[in-house]
Order: structure tokens, then sequence, then C-alpha cells
């Protein structure tokens, strides 16, 4: 079993090791850039783009129920005003409790199973359904597909071995609204934690960049994809937007949002319980970030976690100092999870093991619409509509 040590300087990059003075980023993001004080873009993005334009207070709140009280309107007569994909995490649980209880509505929750809920992700589920009385509709992803997709990115030695979850999560829950005629979608996208957004090249390349996962599948796949649902990034952004009128709708960056507040809420009000760290909701996603994309590639996504709370007033650097200088999870605790996603995927435990040894790659190594999508990218910045700097 490999035994390199969690984070700084795995990554290929010749650069003297240096890290932000005010947040925790560093230069295992290899295009990290800091000015004259030490401070990064990350920080230079959220006080001059993201903060500004930011308000989480009775004039956000003004704004907001304007918005839902035309929600309200165009959606006269029907059972559910809006769509919320719920995976039993902190932001999506929160966005239902503000949705029925702060805003008035009667949400649809919708949830994808792609065969790796942990137990407290389920029962959260349920406290958020039996809690508020709202009504859950539940979409089975066929196993053997997302199993194979899984393999796939795992044989290809892509860092973004999460894109099968993200994809089908993202592009269920927008098909289905289409499909039934939601034209509003609450999600629980935050500034309050997740002003700092990773660099793609930490395992967060665009999930519906539907050329890369084609070429991925293409090469490492080995059975056909019949009913895994995909949504193209054009797909999404043009004819869903333009052609079906979806509108997707934070609410979360218009009222106080804290991590900690929310989760005790939930908890005293639901009996919801917390997790250890955001994203552990999946079984898989909680390996990946804990261990696959740490050791195998040196970027560990608890340092943008962690500078989102402290750019937010909501934990001190040190305390993510000390956070990040040691592994999330215990070492037995990670070799048992080793074992167990090797059984789930169908490897051996020396199969995998031998992927997680092989040579690293990116997504510059396959076929993919990155310039497409930058270009995009960037006429949403100037038209004001993407605050969040990806790079
Ligand atoms: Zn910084």
């Amino acid at each position: 079993m490999n035994t390199r040590l969690n984070g700084d300087g795995v990554g290929a990059h010749s650069r003297p090791y240096q890290i932000c003075t005010n947040c925790i980023m560093d230069t295992s993001d290899s295009s990290i850039v800091f000015d004259e004080n030490g401070r990064c873009d990350y920080c230079a993005n959220y006080y001059n783009n993201i903060l500004p334009n930011w308000q989480p207070n009775e004039i956000g709140m003004a704004r907001i129920m304007k918005v839902i009280e035309n929600i309200k309107k165009d959606t006269k007569g029907q059972t559910h005003e809006c769509i919320i994909g719920i995976s039993g995490g902190l932001d999506s649980s929160y966005v239902a409790y503000v949705a029925k209880e702060i805003f008035g509505l009667n949400p649809l929750l919708y949830h994808v199973d792609a065969g790796w809920n942990s137990d407290i992700s389920t029962n959260n589920i349920q406290k958020i359904v039996d809690g508020l009385g709202l009504e859950l509709y539940t979409d089975v992803i066929n196993w053997n597909e997302m199993k194979d997709l899984q393999r796939a990115f795992i044989k290809s030695g892509s860092p973004d071995i999460d894109t099968p979850q993200d994809l089908v999560f993202f592009s269920s829950l927008y098909n289905f609204a289409v499909k039934n005629g939601y034209k509003y979608i609450l999600t629980g996208g935050n500034f309050s934690t997740e002003c700092v957004r990773e660099p793609l090249e930490w395992g967060a390349y665009y999930q519906t960049d539907m050329r890369y996962v084609r070429d991925i599948h293409n090469r490492f796949g080995e059975r056909k994809l019949k009913t895994f649902p995909t949504c193209d990034i054009f797909k999404y952004k043009i004819l869903y937007r333009v052609l079906h009128g979806v509108r997707v709708v934070k609410p979360l960056d218009y009222l106080p949002f804290y991590k900690e507040e929310a989760t005790r809420l939930l908890e005293d009000k639901f009996g919801w319980q917390r997790y250890q760290h955001k994203h552990h909701e999946s079984r898989f996603t909680r390996f990946y970030e804990s261990f696959w994309l740490p050791r195998k590639f040196g970027f560990d996504k608890r340092k943008n976690h962690l500078s989102s709370l402290i750019l937010t007033g909501q934990l001190s650097r040190e305390a993510a100092l000390e956070r990040v200088s040691r592994p999330e999870l215990p070492e037995d605790e990670l070799q048992k999870e080793f074992e167990f996603v090797a059984k789930k995927l169908d490897f051996t435990v020396e199969e995998l093991h031998r992927h997680f040894e092989g040579p690293n790659k990116t997504y510059r190594d396959f076929k993919n619409n990155a310039k497409l999508v930058a270009l995009g990218t960037k006429v949403m910045q100037l038209l004001g509509l993407e605050k969040r700097a990806f790079k």
C-alpha cells in the first residue's frame, strides 16, 4: 500500500513551495498567483469580485423574496413550484428547509441514488422529508453502467474519477426537471462554503464535457451506456436555459448561511446528522477526496473548502492549517475503504492498487471541449453571471 503522506509537493510542478498568507491555498495548485503581500488570486477574487456583490442580509432577503414571489405567481396551480436536488449533505438539506419554512414553497425533493450513499446521507434525506413534510422522488441509476464508467475513469489515470457521480447527479436533475415541466431549480450552491473553487486540475474538470467523458469511456469502458443520464454542458447552458426557460436559483447567497449554525439548526429541528467533512455524504467521494486525490495527485480539496470558511470568517487560518496537516481519516479506515471501493467496483485490491500507482493523466490527455467551455465562461463572466474564478 502506498505510504506517501498527504499533500504538499507530490504534484508534478517545480515551483518552490508557497502558501497564501491569508488563506491556505498553495502551490499544489500549479496556476496559483501571489501578490507582493503573499496573498493569492483566490483571495483577490473573493475581495474584488464576490464580496462586493454578496448580500447575505436584509437587502439580499428582500431581493430573493421578490424572486420567490415571481416563482409563486408563475407556477400558480402547480403542486410543486420548484424542484430541489437533495444529497443528504448540508447545503441541499438546508436549502430544502429554507424553501419550505422561510419561503413557504412546496418543493419536490429529487434524489439520485448512484449506489454510494452513506448510511448517514440516506438517513438525513428521510429526516428532511419527514420533518418538512415534503415529497421525495428518487431515481436509481443502473449500477452496471455506473460501475463501468467509474472503472473507466479509474483505469484512465485521470484525476477526475468522481466525474461519473457529478455527471449523473447533475444530468438526472436537469433532465427530470425539463421532462416534467419544472422551470425552477433551487440549489444549495453558495459563496459561504464554496467561494474558493478548486482549480480544474484538482479533479474538478467540467463534469458535463461529454466529449471528454465519451473519450474516456470509449477507451476504457466495457459496456454500452444505454440508460446512463447525461447532459452535455451546451445542452444545459443553451437548450435548457434558453429554449425551456429553466432557471436556477441559489437562495443561500441571499441570507445568512453559516456552516456551524446551519448544521445545528438541522440537528435540533430534524435530528439531522453532521458529516466530518464536506462531500462525505457519498462514500466514493469521501474515499476519492481523502485518499485517491491527495495521495495519487497531491491535491487536497480540504484546502479550498477550508479556505472558503477562512475568507467568510467561519474558521481561523490556524485551525485550517492544523486540520490539513494530518489525513482526514485514520490509516486503518482508509485501508478498509480502499478494499471496499475495490470490491464494489469489481477490482481486486491488487488491480486497484496498480491503477493507483499507474501514470497520472489530466483532461488534456483526452479529447475535450475545454476551449469552447472557457470561452462560454468568459462570456458569462463578462455578463456578470459568473462570479467564481475558474482556471
Ligand atoms: Zn489566499
